[in-house]
């Protein structure tokens, strides 16, 4: 039982990129242990329905399809942990890739409620990854860049360079970059990008509904449309987008395994 007098404590955690068994040691036995857990939709049905209804809040979007105000999420935070609550403030991947963990974690402590970051495995990374793109190569790319596709729509220019980003020959991440992969594509290409530059989509990475589409800067939009690439999804740019080609055979066997173990276990 918690009392009532004492400050609870908030967990800004990461989930991973929706394999529950990619979560952490430390967020399982969170999601075990607290009074209650705030989430959106993007930790992913496999991992959200595994904690125990009576302690689930959603703060994404509501009924009608409007976002919850980030102010609601805020204040919730705080009210809970000011009842003494131990809260989890679940987050798809890495809650500090564009997760608004950073405001939530100043609003904290400004309200003066101990919390603790438990990072995870952003889908920035490890969506590549386990199609078989690794965002660095000794051979391909010495850097990498994780950009929006989807910018704050109030901001009046666009804050990401492309020009830059064509730029730095290194491997460009986007995420939330399904919707507007028309608009970037062309910025990069009118930046002086190669258009036969490679590219690969990866949707709903680690989840039993998976798909992956290649192509390149050029192609790239008719790939998404004729696989039917939809959000969440990762958009890489780059020669590490041919990796997977090389490495296929050997890709495709591993998570016909996975997945396998995914419906043995919501099975029982
Ligand atoms: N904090 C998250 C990213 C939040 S932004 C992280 O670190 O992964 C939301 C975007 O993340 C989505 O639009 C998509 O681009 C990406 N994303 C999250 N989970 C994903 C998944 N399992 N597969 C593909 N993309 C994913």
């Amino acid at each position: 039982m918690s009392d009532d007098t004492d400050t609870g404590m908030v967990y800004l955690v990461g989930s991973g990129p929706g394999d529950p068994s990619l979560l952490t040691v430390k967020a399982k036995e969170l999601l075990d242990t607290a009074d209650v857990v705030l989430h959106d939709k993007l930790p992913g049905p496999a991992i959200i329905e595994s904690i125990p209804e009576s302690k689930r809040e959603d703060v994404g979007k509501r009924a009608g399809g409007e976002r919850t105000p980030q102010e609601y999420t805020n204040d919730r935070l705080v009210e809970l942990a000011k009842a003494g609550r131990t809260v989890v403030r679940l987050k798809g991947g890495d809650p500090f890739v564009f997760g608004r963990g950073g405001e939530e974690m100043e609003h904290l402590a400004t309200a003066g409620v101990p919390f603790e970051v438990v990072p995870g495995i952003t889908s920035a990374i490890g969506g590549p990854g386990v199609a078989g793109i690794p965002v660095t190569h000794r051979e391909h790319a010495s850097s990498v860049s994780f950009v929006t596709g989807h910018e704050d729509p109030t901001k009046d220019e666009s804050a990401i360079d492309w020009e830059a980003l064509a730029a730095t020959g290194g491997t460009i991440v986007v995420l939330m970059g399904v919707g507007k992969l028309p608009a970037y594509t062309a910025e990069l290409q009118d930046a002086g990008m190669d258009p036969e530059t490679p590219i690969a989509l990866i949707e709903q990475a680690t989840r039993p509904s998976m798909q992956v589409a290649v192509g390149t800067l050029d192609t790239a939009v008719d790939i998404r449309d004729e696989v039917g690439i939809e959000p969440p999804a990762i958009t890489v740019i780059g020669e590490v987008a041919t990796t997977r080609e090389r490495v296929c055979q050997w890709i495709d066997q591993t998570q016909h395994h996975h997945f396998e173990q995914i419906e043995t276990q919501d099975q029982s």
